[in-house]
C-alpha cells in the first residue's frame, strides 16, 4: 500500500478522507476507482489483518487465558489494537452519569477503524427508518428515503459481500436478486427454533452478515459495480480472487486473516491501493478543519504523532465520513443490540459455539429482535441523522472547488 509520512505529504490533492474504517474506506475506494487522488489521513496505526491477526491460538495460549483486562475490555484477541472506551489522550465526557442513560462509544484508533473487530452484521435500514416523523410523530425525516439509497446497498452488498436472505418481513428489504450469498446452513440448535418460534408466530431466519460464506463472483460483479471501466473491474477482480471464503472456525472479532469478512483493510484498502491513486498517513491526528468564511472545509490541520509536530494541508474537497453519521449508525446498532436483549427474553438468539469461537455471532438469528410487536422501538427512529443542516457539516465540499467537485461527481 502506499503509506507516507508527514515529510512525504504533497500540496494539494484531489480529495482528503479523514479515517480508514467503514465510511474512509468506501469513500477512498469510490473515489480512487473513479481516477481522484486521495489522502487518507488515520489517527491510528498502520495494521495488517494478514499478517496480525492470531486467528488459531487457543485462549491458553494467551495472558489470563484471554480474559478481558482494562487494556482489552474485549478481551486478549480482540482485534482493536490501539483504542476502546477509554482511549488516553482523547477525553470522552458523558452528558448523563444516570444509569442506563450514558453512552460510552467505543473508539479503534488503527487502520481501518472498527471495522476490524464489528460484529459483521450488516442489515438495512428500512423505509419506516427513513421517515419516522411522518410515521408516528417521533424524531425526524431524512431527506431522502429508502428507494433513494437502495441501489447503493446493493453495490455494497456485492462489493463487501453479505450472506443471508430475502424474507419480505416489513420494514426489513430484500437486497436485489443475486446480490446475497448464500447463508450457511441452519445448524440443529437453530432449526429446533425455529421449528419452535414458529409456533409462537416469529420467523428465525438467517442474518445478514458481511461474511463470505462462498468466494465471490469475480467474473460478473466487477462488470456490475463498475460498468464503464474496465480498469476498475480488473483491479477488483484481482482483489476478489484473492479473498477466501469463510470456514467457520474463529471468531471474526479477532480480525481474519484470508479476508472471508470485511475489514476495511483487506477489502476497501487493497483495490483503492492498486489504483495508485490512494496515499495513507497513519498516525497523524486531524485536529482542526480549516473553515473559509462560509463555513466550508477547505483543509486539515493534522498532528503528526511520530514528530508531535503540526502541519496545515488542503485538497479540492474534504470528507470525515467517521463523524455524525457513524455516531446515527452505531447507536442505531446499539439500540438493535439492546432490542435483541429484549427479544431473548421471548426468543434465544443463536450463537455459533466452538472451540474458539464461542463467543461468534450467530448465522441465524430471531426476526423476534426487529418486528413491531415485540419492539416498537426496534428501529433506528430514534437516532435517525438530522436532515440537511447538520448533514452537511459532515461532507463537506469546499465552495471554492465547485468545479472540481462537479468534475468528481461527473467520474465517478
Ligand atoms: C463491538 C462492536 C461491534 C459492532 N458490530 C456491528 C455490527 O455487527 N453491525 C453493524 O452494522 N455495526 C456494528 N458496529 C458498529 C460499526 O463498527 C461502526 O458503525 C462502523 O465501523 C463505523 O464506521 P466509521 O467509518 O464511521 O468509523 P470507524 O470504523 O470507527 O473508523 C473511524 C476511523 O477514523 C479515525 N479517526 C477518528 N478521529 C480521527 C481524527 N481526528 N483524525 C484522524 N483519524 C481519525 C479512527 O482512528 C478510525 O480508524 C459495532 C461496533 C462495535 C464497537
Amino acid at each position: 500500500m502506499s503509506f507516507i509520512t508527514a515529510d512525504e505529504l504533497k500540496a494539494s490533492y484531489d480529495v482528503i478522507v479523514v479515517g480508514s474504517g467503514a465510511g474512509g474506506g468506501q469513500a477512498a475506494y469510490t473515489l480512487t476507482m473513479a481516477g481522484v487522488k486521495v489522502l487518507m489521513v488515520e489517527a491510528g496505526r498502520n495494521y495488517d489483518p494478514v499478517k496480525e491477526t492470531p486467528m488459531f491460538q487457543i485462549d491458553s495460549q494467551a495472558p489470563l487465558r484471554a480474559a478481558p483486562t482494562p487494556d482489552k475490555p474485549l478481551g486478549f484477541y480482540d482485534s482493536t489494537v490501539d483504542g476502546g472506551w477509554v482511549v488516553p489522550g482523547e477525553p470522552f465526557t458523558n452528558a448523563s452519569t444516570e444509569t442506563g442513560r450514558e453512552f460510552t462509544w467505543w473508539r479503534a484508533r488503527m487502520l481501518g477503524g472498527r471495522t476490524n473487530h464489528w460484529g459483521r452484521i450488516s442489515l438495512r435500514s428500512g423505509p419506516y427508518d427513513f421517515k419516522p416523523h411522518s410515521r408516528d410523530g417521533l424524531g425526524m425525516d431524512w431527506p431522502i428515503g429508502y428507494e433513494d439509497v437502495a441501489p447503493y446497498y446493493d453495490k455494497v452488498e456485492m462489493l463487501v459481500g453479505v450472506y443471508g436472505s430475502n424474507e419480505s418481513l416489513e420494514n426489513t428489504p430484500n437486497s436485489s436478486p443475486g446480490v446475497l450469498l448464500p447463508p450457511p446452513k441452519a445448524r440443529a440448535g437453530e432449526l429446533l427454533t425455529q421449528q419452535r418460534a414458529k409456533k409462537l408466530g416469529m420467523p428465525v431466519i438467517p442474518i445478514h452478515r458481511a461474511v463470505l460464506s462462498v468466494k465471490q463472483d469475480a467474473d460478473t460483479l466487477p462488470a456490475k459495480l463498475h460498468p464503464n471501466n474496465p480498469r476498475a473491474q480488473r483491479i477488483l477482480a484481482e482483489a476478489m480472487r484473492a479473498r477466501a471464503a469463510c470456514f467457520w472456525a474463529t471468531s471474526c472479532g479477532r480480525g481474519c486473516s484470508i479476508k472471508a469478512n470485511y475489514q476495511s483493510p483487506t477489502v476497501h484498502l487493497p483495490p483503492s491501493h492498486a489504483t495508485g491513486n490512494l496515499y495513507i498517513l497513519t498516525n497523524a491526528m486531524v485536529r482542526e478543519f480549516t473553515m473559509y468564511d462560509r463555513g466550508k472545509a477547505t483543509g486539515i490541520a493534522i498532528i503528526y504523532k511520530p514528530t508531535g509536530t503540526e502541519s496545515r494541508w488542503s485538497a479540492n474537497t474534504s470528507w470525515t465520513p467517521w463523524a455524525e453519521r457513524s455516531v446515527a449508525r452505531f447507536r442505531c446498532w446499539k439500540t438493535f443490540r439492546s432490542t435483541m436483549r429484549t427479544a431473548r427474553a421471548a426468543i434465544t438468539s443463536m450463537y455459533r459455539g466452538g472451540s474458539t469461537a464461542s463467543s461468534t455471532p450467530g448465522n441465524w438469528i430471531s426476526r423476534a429482535a426487529t418486528t413491531s410487536s415485540l419492539a416498537p422501538a426496534a428501529t433506528c427512529r430514534a437516532w435517525a441523522p438530522p436532515p440537511v443542516s447538520n448533514r452537511s457539516r459532515v461532507a463537506t465540499t469546499a465552495g471554492s472547488s465547485r468545479r472540481t467537485h462537479a468534475a468528481i461527481t461527473a467520474r465517478l
